[in-house]
């Protein structure tokens, strides 16, 4: 029920839920570009001899590709990759991904950004990607949704997700405190992120990993698509913002 996972989220934080901002994540939420991400991983990291599945990629997304990497060479050859290394690797896994057809928007993520400017809610983008065609992308999919200041990418912070600075970022862009926002997630590092800097959850599970793994990462709600969102969303923002 959501009542309750509001209810909880404010005794938890011992404020009260009362909206000013939504703060989007971009990959697997308003682009449908996870099955790029992990297969072009895939395809870079298997090449070097490293047994993997493309599924198991979900789980790092979010986080920078040289934590992926960093991350994948301790488990297998229990050191860290070098500078070098993950250079080269990276613009392996981009070759790949820049040959694949460019992913679509997610469905329902215009409508559902439109509600929320709407509604006269702030709509933030909170992405670890640091991809130059970004924003061109953002105007030609979601014109005038977000503003130039309203953006968060791999250049504005030091730390990417899981760490919460991603969001914390977010918040001080508007000026606003963790109560009154809202995050849409996909990820489980990236509602890690989120629920670090204390703002309500909302897991979107786009790809295929268990719904319990959002959850245990911290999501207060999950639904299992966009659409499912869009059509709950009226009830949701009825709850928090009066
Ligand atoms: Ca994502």
């Amino acid at each position: 029920m959501i009542e309750e996972a509001i209810e909880q989220y404010q005794q938890h934080s011992q404020a009260k839920l009362k909206l000013k901002a939504v703060l989007f994540d971009m990959d697997g939420v308003l682009f449908d570009s996870m099955p790029n991400h992990t297969l072009s991983w895939y395809q870079a990291i298997s090449e070097l001899g490293i047994e993997c599945s493309r599924d198991e990629f979900y789980l790092f997304e979010g986080a920078t590709g040289a934590y992926t990497i960093n991350r994948l060479f301790n488990i297998n050859y229990g050191r860290d990759a070098s500078e070098e290394e993950k250079e080269q690797i990276y613009k392996r896994k981009t070759m790949f991904f820049n040959a694949l057809p460019k992913a679509k928007p997610m469905p329902f993520a215009f409508d559902i950004l439109e509600k929320v400017k709407q509604a006269g809610l702030i709509p933030v983008l909170v992405t670890g990607s640091g991809q130059k065609s970004l924003i061109d992308r953002l105007n030609i999919h979601f014109p005038g949704v977000f503003a130039s200041d309203k953006m968060v990418t791999a250049f504005d912070v030091i730390q990417g997700k899981p760490h919460p600075e991603p969001y914390l970022k977010g918040l001080s862009k508007c000026g606003i405190k963790p109560y009154e926002a809202i995050v849409i997630e996909n990820a489980p590092l990236g509602v890690k992120s989120a629920f670090s800097a204390g703002i309500f959850t909302i897991a979107v599970n786009t790809g295929p990993i268990d719904d319990q793994i959002l959850l245990d990462a911290g999501a207060n709600y999950l639904f299992d698509s966009i659409e499912q969102l869009y059509l709950r969303w009226d009830q949701f923002s009825h709850l928090i913002s009066s």
